[in-house]
């Protein structure tokens, strides 16, 4: 487990927990690999300007296979997780954390979601009730960690991208990250 924290920490009111690839920028099916396959929606900039502007907080939890996959080089990831930071800042918003899985599936580490060990680390990190935190993600897997975290999940399905898949339970459904962070604070 991968973690970068901001610095200084400034004091916050609340934190979120936020998946990145589907949620902050666009996914792609051959893992998204370095800095030019980086796209950020504008929407998901919007959010994380209203949450800083609310002094909420958000961390990011990500899987990120790719790098042990060898597809995803140390240098291009890095790249890629300073290019967010400073888009996002540059939008008025604000990363706190941010929490990566590098594993394969086969590797069969602790960390890799659907474990919650990625969100029970940042709500240890961060003194965080995980009965009181919320995950926002949009893989079925993001679901299963926040259940396995004991904390709320929250999903993103964009409406600007196909095929359905059949939706379990009463998980709450946003259509990108800007109407799930209204619709929580509202
Ligand atoms: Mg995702
Ligand atoms: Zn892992």
């Amino acid at each position: 487990m991968l973690v970068w924290l901001d610095s200084p920490q400034a004091a916050a009111r609340g934190f979120i927990l936020i998946d990145r690839d589907g949620v902050v920028n666009e996914n792609r099916p051959d893992y998204v690999k370095n800095v030019r396959e980086f796209h950020a929606y504008p929407d998901a900039l919007q959010a994380l300007a209203l949450l800083n502007r609310r002094n909420i907080s958000a961390i990011i939890i990500s899987n990120q296979s790719g790098i042990n996959r060898g597809l995803i080089s140390w240098d291009d990831f890095w790249q890629m997780h300073d290019a967010m930071i400073s888009e996002v800042e540059q939008s008025g918003g604000k990363i706190a954390a941010a929490l990566y899985c590098p594993h394969r599936p086969d590797e069969l580490c602790g960390c890799r979601k659907p474990s919650p060990d990625m969100i029970s680390a940042a709500c240890r990190l961060f003194e965080i009730d995980p009965r009181q935190a919320i995950f926002i993600g949009d893989s079925i897997t993001d679901i299963e960690a926040a259940a396995n975290a004991g904390c709320l999940g929250i999903r993103i399905r964009r409406t600007d991208e196909g095929s359905l898949d059949v939706e379990r339970g009463s998980t709450q459904v946003f259509s990108n990250l800007a109407d799930a962070v209204l619709g929580i604070y509202p």
